[in-house]
């Protein structure tokens, strides 16, 4: 069906003004010439939603991108912020009709832009300090004394870093990931773990339950030190170098793991590791509740029955590049007596979106309200997402709606306690 409308788009006459002299940049940009104008996209789009400005939409940026490419328009502070305003939820390429590859081409323009956009100071220093306190264990494991610090002194607010410190989740014991982890009697499969930047900070139960999970299930379960970010705050920030550096690292490190999967516990680095895949990963990148869906589970495992009701929200990441977010509620439902619905999100992305929380945090409220209200009037549990970002925003919404009690966690995390108590 897609593709017979793609065809018939394909045939219409492009408007008045389409057809511009591209000049060198047009490797790069020539893609949005793909772009039919059909406006198939906007309803999907959370920016347009909320403002409804064609330059706010997908059809308007691609526009920009395609004028400035042309050399018809300069990167102007105001164009520059129409890309930036953009989230990155990719709704709009799953909506097209055309194919647009509209995320490459958005890293590819921030990517060229980088020196010319110059965001508001506090901005810089909010994503610079995210940015290093991620890639630094050593920094990581002071987070939680600076927090208690920074919360009692009133200066955790004053700093702008209230909304992430509340999402984050009460510090989690653990024992050693790095390493080889076996399961205990016959070895069905075998996988390597990734754990991305933010697993000890705000991810450790996770990650933990994963493990423990993974091998009751017959998965002998490799987690590689070494391994790192995987690169896509710097990528969709346009510093395309250091997404580089941090590529290469992860395929040198995960390149000498002989394994069925590499396994992504956020979809947000699955979705950056699969799209930016090297040849040698093909096929084996994989979110993790898409891999425990095909793996065949022993007989003799069970689940407690759980007598409560969880929401499961889709991340954009998890929906709309790795294509996978059927996998989490058909999980959830191996558990008995657990009811599970879906939270619709009625803007598509619920705002967190990487940084773009931290910069742009009046959008990233509005959208993520949306969802609360939904959540409000439903009543649940518990509330499942597969993206450590979304988990946090969500977290940290709730508590400031007095509803803290709602507990926001990886749908693995609950199957392991029911594993745990069956
Ligand atoms: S991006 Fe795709 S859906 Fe949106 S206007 Fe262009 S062709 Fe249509
Ligand atoms: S990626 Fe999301 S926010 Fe950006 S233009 Fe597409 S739908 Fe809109």
């Amino acid at each position: 069906m897609t593709r017979v409308l793609q065809f018939f788009l394909s045939a219409l006459p492009k408007p008045l003004g389409y057809q511009v002299q591209l000049d060198p940049l047009s490797n790069l940009f020539s893609d949005t010439e793909l772009c039919v104008k059909c406006g198939l996209c906007l309803p999907h789009c959370p920016t347009y939603g909320k403002t409804l400005d064609e330059n706010e939409s997908p059809r308007g940026r691609l526009s920009l991108i395609q004028a400035w490419a042309a050399g018809q328009l300069e990167a102007s502070p105001k164009l520059l912020g129409h890309v930036d305003n953009c989230l990155l939820c990719r709704s709009c390429e799953s909506a097209c009709p055309a194919n647009v590859p509209y995320g490459r081409l958005v890293d590819n323009f921030r990517a060229a832009t980088a020196d010319t956009l110059v965001k508001p100071l506090s901005a810089r220093v909010k994503t610079a300090a995210v940015g290093r306190m991620l890639q630094s264990p050593k920094l990581q494991r002071w987070s939680g004394p600076v927090r208690g610090v920074l919360t009692k002194t009133g200066l955790m607010q004053a700093t702008g870093f209230a909304d992430l410190a509340a999402g984050l989740p009460a510090p989690f014991e653990h024992v050693r990931w790095q390493g080889f982890h076996p399961a205990p009697g016959e070895e069905r499969a075998k996988v390597a773990l990734f754990l991305g930047c933010t697993a000890e900070l705000a991810d450790a139960e996770t990650v933990t339950a994963a493990i423990r999970l993974l091998t009751r299930l017959g998965v002998g379960v490799t987690v590689p030190p070494g391994q790192g970010c995987c690169g896509g705050m710097a990528l969709h920030n346009g510093d395309d170098e250091v997404f580089a550096k941090m590529q290469r690292n992860n395929q040198g490190v995960f390149n000498a793991s002989a394994v069925d999967a590499i396994l992504t516990l956020a979809s947000g680095c699955g979705a950056v590791l699969k799209e930016y895949e090297a040849q040698t990963f093909t096929g084996k990148i994989k979110d993790i509740s898409c891999f425990l869906v095909g793996h065949a589970w022993p007989e003799n495992v069970s689940l407690e029955p759980l007598q409560a009701k969880i929401l499961v929200h889709s991340p954009c990441s998890l929906k709309n590049v790795l294509k996978s977010d059927r996998h989490p509620q058909a999980l959830l439902r191996r558990i008995p007596n657990l009811q599970v619905e879906l939270l619709t999100n009625a803007p598509n992305c619920c705002g967190a979106a990487g940084t773009y929380f931290l910069d742009h945090p009046d959008m990233a409220h509005a959208l993520r309200e949306d969802i609360l209200q939904n959540i409000a009037a439903s009543l649940p549990d518990f509330v499942a997402t597969s993206n450590v970002g979304c988990a946090m925003h969500l977290r940290a919404g709730l508590k400031q709606r007095g509803m803290g009690h709602v507990q926001v966690l990886h749908p693995l995390v609950l199957l392991e306690r029911q594993l745990r108590t069956a």
